[in-house]
């Protein structure tokens, strides 16, 4: 099998480990004479998976009792509506921008009639390059919540520290930083992210989200309805069994490996490392304000579009995939998830160096 390194920022690099244990239970699962994907999600089966995929879950982000763990579909995007209209109907939602995806969370939200959106800080002024500051006076009390997005993917800005809201509740799309950096559930009302990048493959979507904060609406399609969900175990139409299963898989392998608190401390290593490259090479730069620099998504940029396009067509050909930076910024972007390895940022330096040298500096 052809070795490369994938720095994709999703869907993402799975664990070797996990993609083989799935290999080796994929026709036959657990003498059942079935694969997992052709099992009834009604089967005593599929319901170990889905309660083990919880029950790892909560023990690795030590979500607190008070909030309920769903698995449902629509990606990360679908949360853009299904928060506001479940949490923000006849209410003003506070929003703080902080990039593209913040922007589509918006945008959405602007959308639903008995939902006054108010962005209460932003960072588009100098690109998203930097975390804005949250003011708890900018905060009216009575706000639905205080939607933040943890880690900016595309811009490579993180949030570390959560602001002081008072009694509003923040709300986090934490999509690709879920389980890679430690938060503390309960400082949430709720947490939404898609799978694709820490969690499994594309097709499932965790949310947790404090109990007392669902079934504030009387009418909601069903599958719109967080109470509905909650009441069905996620199980109100058929839920993403696969993609369930592998995500259950990905938390076994977070919990062998020391749990998110160590996957936290190896991302910080691997990012330190790239960094340091970064801000030691003459030819390379970080656009990113320092102390807000993602440790999930690092890009990275020469100023010279042309000479990035050679540089991303030199590395692919040297087996790193997907390091083109998104369209949006431009330059490079190294997407450094929990089953990146450390080997492949060693592999990345070595390339960048010596490109350094053959190109200028
Ligand atoms: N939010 C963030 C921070 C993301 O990185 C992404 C996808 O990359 C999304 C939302 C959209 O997720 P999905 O494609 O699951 O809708």
């Amino acid at each position: 099998m052809k070795t490369v390194y994938n720095f994709s920022a999703g869907p993402a690099v799975l664990p070797k480990s996990v993609l083989e244990k799935a290999q080796s239970e994929l026709v036959d699962y657990e003498n059942s004479g079935m694969s997992v994907m052709e099992l009834s999600h009604r089967s005593s089966l599929f319901e170990t998976i889905i309660e083990n995929a919880e029950t790892l879950l909560r023990e690795l982000m030590a979500i607190p009792d008070n909030y309920k763990v769903l698995f449902l579909q629509g990606g990360a995007s679908m949360q853009f509506t299904m928060v506001p209209l479940n949490l923000a109907q006849h209410k003003t939602a506070l929003y703080v921008n902080t990039g593209s995806w913040s922007k589509k969370a918006i945008s959405e939200a602007k959308k639903i009639e008995n939902v006054t959106v108010e962005v209460i800080a932003s960072s588009e002024d100098k690109n998203f390059t930097y975390i804005p500051e949250i003011r708890k006076e900018d905060i009216p009390q009575d706000a639905a919540y205080v939607h933040i997005t943890t880690n900016n993917t595309i811009e490579g800005t993180t949030i570390y520290d959560l602001p002081d809201t008072g009694d509003v509740p923040i709300v986090a799309d934490m999509s690709s930083n879920i389980l890679s950096v430690n938060y503390n559930v309960a400082d949430f009302g709720l947490i939404y992210a898609g799978a694709q990048k820490n969690i499994g493959p594309a097709g499932l979507t965790v949310v947790i989200v404090r109990e007392d904060l669902i079934g504030q609406v009387d009418v909601l399609s069903a599958m719109l309805d967080y109470d509905v969900h909650a009441k069905n175990g996620s199980m109100y139409n058929t839920p993403p069994t696969y993609s369930i299963y592998m995500a259950k898989l990905v938390f076994e392998w977070i919990k062998e490996q020391g749990g998110v608190s160590q996957m936290e401390q190896q991302n910080k290593e691997k990012a330190a490392l790239l960094y340091d490259e970064i801000d030691s090479s003459k030819l390379f730069s970080s656009p990113v304000n320092k102390k807000d620099r993602s440790i999930n998504n690092v890009p990275f940029i020469t100023g010279d579009d042309q000479l990035d396009k050679q540089f991303n067509q030199e590395a692919l050909a040297a087996g790193f995939e997907n390091l083109k930076g998104h369209r949006s910024v431009g330059g490079m972007r190294a997407s450094l998830y929990n089953a990146f390895p450390k080997t492949g940022v060693e592999a990345l330096i070595t390339f960048m160096k010596s490109f350094e040298a053959e190109n200028g500096g």
